[in-house]
Formats: C-alpha cells, sequence, structure tokens
C-alpha cells in the first residue's frame, strides 16, 4: 500500500471527526491521503436519539456513521481494532475484560505497530496524557500510541512487519482556555464546572504549535460531524450555527508537534496544510 500522509490514532467513532474533520478536508483538498485507526467501537457511548439505535445495535450503528462520516472526509483507510468502549471514568464498564482498558497493553500496542507498518504514514496523531477531557480509552490508545510509533522503527516487534519511521508525531490539542472560559456558557458541557476540573482538561494554548483554520470547510466539517447522530443531535449547542460554540469547534483545529528520539520532518504534511499557523499567530482571539 501507497504511504499514507496523516494517520489518526484515537479511541471511539467521533473522536477524528469532533478535532479534525476540517484537517482531514483541507488535506483532501490538496491531494493529501488521510486514514483513522479507531481502537473501540463506542459502544459505552449515548443514544441522543432513541429511533436510531438500541444498545445492543449501537456499536453496529457507529461503525455506519463513522464510515459515512469517514466517506465524506475523503478517508482513504479506516480500520477497527475493535476493544469495547471502557465507558466514562468510574463506571461499572471500566471493568468489562473486553474493553480497552482492560486489554493487555503489549497486545493493543502490536495492533498499533503493525498498522502504522503496514499503512506506513508520514504522520501519526494520537492523544496526549490528558486524553482531552480524561476519558480513560482515551489517555491509554494515546499512551499506546506514544508507544508504537517508537516501536513500528525499531526492530523490538519481529514478525511485524517492514520497520517504519514516521516523519512527524502529533498530539490532540484542545485549548485549555477555550474550555475555561465556557464554564460561563450555559451551553457549554463544562457550565459552572469547578476550576480544579478544568485545570486538568485539554492543554495550555501556549504550548500549542500548530492552530489549523478550518473556517474555509466549516460547513462540511459540520455535516460530518453530524453524521455521527447517535451522539450529536440538532438541537446540542454546538449545532446552533449563530452560537460561539459552534463557530469555535468548526473554525480552529489544534495540534502538538512533538519530538522523535530520530529528527522530525519540519515540513511535514500537518504543517503544510493551508490554512495552518504556528503558535501565537492566531492565537486567543481564536479561543
Ligand atoms: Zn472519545
Amino acid at each position: 500500500m501507497n504511504s499514507i500522509d496523516i494517520l489518526y490514532i484515537l479511541a471511539h467513532p467521533d473522536d477524528e471527526s469532533f478535532g479534525h474533520a476540517g484537517t482531514m478536508l483541507l488535506a483532501a483538498g490538496m491531494g493529501l491521503t488521510t486514514a483513522y485507526v479507531c481502537a473501540t467501537r463506542g459502544e459505552a457511548g449515548e443514544i441522543r436519539d432513541v429511533a436510531l439505535s438500541t444498545k445492543p445495535q449501537l456499536a453496529a450503528r457507529r461503525d455506519l456513521e463513522l464510515r459515512r462520516a469517514m466517506r465524506r472526509a475523503g478517508l482513504v483507510d479506516l480500520r477497527l481494532l475493535g476493544y469495547r468502549d471502557s465507558g466514562m471514568d468510574g463506571t461499572p464498564e471500566n471493568n468489562d475484560p473486553r474493553c480497552l482498558m482492560q486489554a493487555d497493553e503489549d497486545e493493543v500496542t502490536a495492533h498499533l505497530v503493525v498498522a502504522i507498518r503496514d499503512m506506513r504514514p508520514r504522520v501519526v496523531v494520537g492523544f496526549g496524557p490528558e486524553g482531552v477531557y480524561g476519558h480513560p480509552d482515551h489517555i491509554r490508545i494515546g499512551k499506546l500510541t506514544d508507544r508504537a510509533v517508537i516501536e513500528a522503527a525499531s526492530d523490538a516487534d519481529p514478525g511485524l512487519g517492514e520497520l517504519w519511521r514516521v516523519e512527524a508525531f502529533y498530539h490532540v490539542a484542545a485549548p485549555r482556555e477555550r474550555l475555561i472560559a465556557s464554564r460561563n456558557n450555559p451551553e457549554s458541557p463544562y457550565y459552572q464546572a469547578p476550576m480544579e476540573v478544568l485545570n486538568r482538561l485539554g492543554s495550555p494554548a501556549a504550548e500549542i504549535t500548530h492552530w489549523i483554520d478550518t473556517g474555509s470547510v466549516a460547513a462540511e466539517k459540520f455535516a460530518i460531524l453530524m453524521e455521527h447522530a447517535t451522539q450529536i443531535s440538532s438541537d446540542n449547542p454546538i449545532a446552533d450555527q449563530n452560537s460561539d460554540l459552534h463557530k469555535h469547534f468548526m473554525g480552529i483545529e489544534t495540534v502538538i508537534k512533538h519530538d522523535l528520539p530520530w529528527e522530525s520532518a519540519a515540513n511535514d504534511p500537518i504543517s503544510h496544510i493551508r490554512d495552518t499557523y504556528p503558535a501565537n499567530t492566531v492565537g486567543y482571539n481564536a479561543l
């Protein structure tokens, strides 16, 4: 298979759309290829519209939503690892032996190494240690993606394919200041949230290395989000096209470039995407 330009490795069907659908659209418009490895099937998620699914059907329904969303985003490869969604921290689903939280770390890492060596991505994007908002699946797949990117380039895993060294590695980033500002917004999921909680969410804006202005593809990004119909309904504040929440979610996407044990490419595909700005050129005006 030809090399993929940008590979996302995340936890749930919809993690890719909320944070990255705009980047995927801009990349596709430039002839860059994107792909997604999704670790779980999202069966612990909510069902916003009971007409769409029942709990036992939710995994299959979310597979379908993800495929529809990814077709719109121009994705060229989609792989599901098929672990069970571990649910929010502290819920009984955390203890299900099939869930990602309970899975053997070496086994999950081996799946990721095989995917990286097979797809040969120039760039990988994974979750950082805070998992944006602390979901245990985000934290776990982020930690193991960090490990797999390094192991894919080493000969520690014989039998898992030819070694592959990515050009650059990024973590997902949500500007913490934006999340904190939304605690005054009655429509935000973080309305009146305690500061000790908010101070653990997202990443400080000063640490964000790349701000991608997705305003030119905002309407199509919104259409991609709405494909995840069991997770977002039209009465969600994000769906209100006149709200600040909507403008923030559709108009800007952010990532943090990380050092690798080898030299990263300066002109990797993410930094090359149209309307991408280095830190502090868009800054707080975009929060
Ligand atoms: Zn998620």
